[in-house]
């Protein structure tokens, strides 16, 4: 955003008629040391002093002024006094001394109306008006040089009008009026024509542009332009600055970049510190866009910055706010939001240092529009909070939610194993029991009889081996069937486990050949259980038709040194008797008399 404020001040400076190159410094500095310090006499060198100070050197300015204004007061000089008062608050307000200027500008018009002289009043009133366009309150501004519309046509300075003429094209440049703008500027130029001040003419000529440049019309402001720059030597260096940033603005428009970028650096670099404070401003705000729109952001940004130094504390207040806003724009827009509240928060400081030096209808007026910046900064800093509350946030759920995951799979996968375990565990014990089990009857084979036997080895553990043979079965097989004799088999198995107890244990080990262990048994007990089994068994004879009787052989050891082999030897050994004794009998195995019943 381009703030057009030049050839604001312009009108005033050539108010006095004086260039530089007319004026005599020197022998006006002579002459006041040649008078008495009271002397009225140098109440008019001082004045002039003051007057060709006042763009050059301000403070020069306040310094000659103030003591204008004390001898103007001292010998009742109400012209003078008018004078110098507006000289006073001008060069106080091109130093942003905004409260000693306002109120020097409000005595000027008092000591004008006092004087009654027209061009005085319609000057004070001009000056006030310039004041309030510096604060960027337009319609005070109006309402002022409206003031030193109707006064400049009382008088008899036709000067007097056509800069008041001057300033309303600049105030409706402003609020975007061009077409009116246009016309003051005309009748300005007519007017200077006609009086031959070609400066003043000059002057309103780059006006004229700017209304030109805002309405499009570039072709026109570039040749009315480059006409003002042309004669250098004619024109001062404020306005010489001033079209020179507005011939920039046209080549920047119609995109010829570098020759805009080379005038806009030149009225920066001000070599002579002579150019028009808010051109130099408006330079600075042309420069950075050109680098915008050239996509050299870091340059741009630099760029604002020294624009905002440079013009800081000078006269273009609404050029130093755009260039804030800019540069907080261009930091919001690299997501530099630290950055961009800092510049806003410079911005608003800024704009509080100029608040108090403003009359009530303007304080209301920034007022509001201080509000919507502090509002508008504290949502930027909401937003910069929540943003970073919410980065944090979001890392916070994003590592919640990783370390969730994480943890989920490593569940799944620890119940996966648990489970792939479990089930491995499962299958080797139905494997292992498989391996074990007597497909047939269902109890225990030998492999499960022997890998009991060997678990409990070296272990002081007394035992009973039962073996059990059937009798005749191959007859059983032969006369009622194969099957029939697998049904026997395990009505015989049914009937042995039923008469075991928890700890004996039972096995198939062969064809019909069973054997039980009776876990911490004598010779009688062991004896006494084998024959109830063989009792049993025979009683089975009950449920078939057929004769079913079983011989056992007993054996007895302690697994300290047994083993499975000794003691199935010594059942067998027993068996074999048994069988040998005429069948369906119980034999017990001893080493002193090798085979006895206990019975
Ligand atoms: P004994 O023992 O009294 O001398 O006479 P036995 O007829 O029983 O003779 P032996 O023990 O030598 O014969 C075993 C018979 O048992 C041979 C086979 O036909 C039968 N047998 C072995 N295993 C099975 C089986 O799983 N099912 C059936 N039905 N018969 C079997
Ligand atoms: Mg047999
Ligand atoms: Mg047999």
């Amino acid at each position: 955003m381009i703030k057009w404020l030049l050839t604001l001040l312009l009108p005033l400076v050539a108010a006095s008629h004086i260039l530089a190159s007319e004026v005599n410094v020197d022998s006006l500095k002579a002459t006041l040391i040649e008078l008495s310090l009271n002397d009225a006499a140098r109440i008019e060198p001082l004045v002039e002093l003051a007057n060709f100070y006042l763009y050059l050197n301000p403070k020069k300015t306040v310094h000659y002024a103030t003591q204008a204004l004390a001898l103007s007061k001292r010998h009742n000089n109400i012209f003078n006094k008018a004078k110098t008062l507006r000289l006073l608050g001008q060069a106080e307000m091109y130093q942003g001394l905004n409260q000693e200027a306002f109120a020097h500008l409000n005595q000027a018009i008092e000591s004008a109306n006092a004087s009654e002289n027209f061009h005085l009043i319609s000057v004070a009133n001009r000056a006030m008006g310039v004041f309030y366009e510096l604060l960027i309150d337009h319609e005070n501004a109006i309402k002022y040089y409206i003031e030193a519309l109707k006064f400049a046509k009382l008088g008899d300075k036709k000067e007097d009008l056509a800069m008041v003429f001057n300033n309303l094209g600049n105030v409706l440049n402003s609020q975007n009026d061009h077409i009116n703008a246009a016309k003051y500027f005309e009748q300005s130029i007519d007017i200077n024509t006609e009086l031959n001040d070609i400066e003043m003419k000059m002057n309103a000529s780059v006006g004229l542009s700017v209304s030109f440049l805002k309405s499009g019309k570039l072709l026109k402001a570039q040749s009315l332009l480059e006409k003002v720059i042309s004669k250098p030597s004619l024109i001062s260096d404020f306005t010489f600055s001033e079209a020179s940033v507005n011939l920039a603005h046209v080549y920047k428009l119609s995109k010829e970049f570098s020759s805009a970028k080379s005038l806009y650096k030149f009225v920066i670099n001000d070599e002579k510190g002579s150019a028009y404070p808010p051109a130099v401003a408006a330079a600075y705000l042309g420069l950075g866009e050109i680098l915008i729109q050239t996509n050299q952001i870091k340059e741009a940004v630099d760029i604002y910055q020294k624009g905002i130094i440079e013009v800081k504390d000078k006269i273009s207040v609404e050029s130093e706010m755009a260039l804030y806003e800019n540069l907080a724009k261009l930091e919001l827009s690299q997501g530099n939001f630290e950055a961009a509240a800092t510049i806003q928060s410079e911005y608003i400081e800024r704009r509080n240092q100029i608040q108090p030096l403003m009359q009530e209808g303007i304080v209301q007026k920034l007022e509001n529009q201080l509000q919507m910046e502090r509002d508008y900064i504290k949502l930027q800093n909401q937003l910069l909070i929540s943003e970073r509350e919410s980065r944090h946030s979001s890392l916070y759920l994003f590592a919640v939610i990783v370390f969730s995951l994480i943890s989920l799979v490593l569940f799944l996968i620890l119940m996966l194993r648990k489970q792939v375990i479990s089930r491995l565990e499962a299958t080797n014990i139905t494997l292992k029991k498989a391996s074990e089990t007597d497909p047939l009857t269902g109890i225990g084979n030998r492999r499960f009889l022997e890998n009991k036997i060997n678990s409990f080895k070296g272990k002081d553990i007394q035992m009973a081996f039962l073996l059990l043979d059937i009798d005749h079965f191959k007859d059983i097989n032969d006369n009622f069937g194969h099957d029939a004799g697998d049904v026997i088999l395990v009505a015989i198995a049914d009937t042995i486990k039923r008469l075991c107890r928890k700890d004996d244990l039972l096995a198939r080990i062969g064809g019909e050949e069973f054997v039980i262990l009776n876990m911490n048994s004598n010779e009688e007990s062991a004896y006494l259980f084998a024959e109830r089994v063989r009792v049993c068994v025979e009683g089975l004879a009950r449920s078939f038709e057929a004769t079913v009787t079983t011989s056992i052989g007993v054996a007895l050891g302690n697994m300290k040194k047994a083993s499975y082999d000794d003691l199935y030897k010594q059942a067998d050994i027993a068996l074999y008797s048994a069988k040998d004794q005429g069948r369906n009998k119980v034999l017990l195995y001893s080493k002193q008399n090798a085979l006895r019943m206990i019975k």
